[in-house]
């Protein structure tokens, strides 16, 4: 972790940023949550990282392959991109510890957040961990960033369980929102550059 890296917002997909599908893996039911591109446009154009990190046990679990989530990947980079959004960075954990063994990918471990912040030059103690399930969330509180549970997908089975520390907001637009107003209270444009945290409620 360096302490010049780049802040970023660390996104769920399924649930999060897309409607949840239960096991997406066509590219057709691919479909944004409501606000998620103004919420990708408001935190890139702050100057963050835009990284999305994915568990998708459907492939350990045999429901689909790899090309099949690799086109539902690129289905989702092509609709952002209508909106000029472009993503950072996107991450997958293929396993579940059942049928593939342990593994140090699958959220809530942290190998796909380092992995990201060593490859993109992210400093993941300066960023944010959105998601609507507490494994999302709790990589935050290893790895020193903010988590914010969202209530689309699962978010309201989660909501109940997050741990303290952790913000609650309706949608990823509203994370989008609540990062931006507690990252930089005076409203300017750029994120924080000086490893300086906003109070913890
Ligand atoms: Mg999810």
């Amino acid at each position: 972790m360096t302490e010049h890296g780049r802040p970023a917002v660390y996104l769920d997909r399924d649930g999060t940023l897309v409607v949840e599908r239960h096991y997406l893996a066509d590219p057709d039911g691919l479909e944004l949550v409501p606000g998620a591109e103004r919420a990708l446009s408001l935190l890139r154009d702050a100057g963050y990282a835009l990284v999305v990190v994915t568990n998708q046990s459907g492939i350990a679990r045999g429901l689909y392959t790899e090309a099949d989530y690799r086109a539902v990947a690129q289905r989702l980079e092509s609709v952002l991109a209508e909106a000029s959004i472009y993503l950072d960075g996107s991450y997958h954990c293929p396993h579940h510890p059942d049928l593939t063994g342990p593994c140090a990918c699958r959220k809530p471990s942290t190998g796909m957040y380092l992995q990201a912040a060593g490859e993109l030059d992210l400093a993941p103690e300066r960023s944010w961990y959105v998601g609507d399930k507490v494994t999302d969330v709790l990589p935050a509180l290893e790895l020193g960033g903010r988590g914010i549970l969202v209530r689309t997908g699962y978010g309201g089975e989660h909501e109940a369980s997050v741990p303290d520390g952790v913000a609650v907001v309706d949608d990823v637009e509203a994370a989008a929102r609540y990062i931006l107003a507690e990252d930089d209270p005076g409203g300017g444009a750029a994120p924080p550059n000086t490893g300086r945290r906003p109070t913890r409620r």
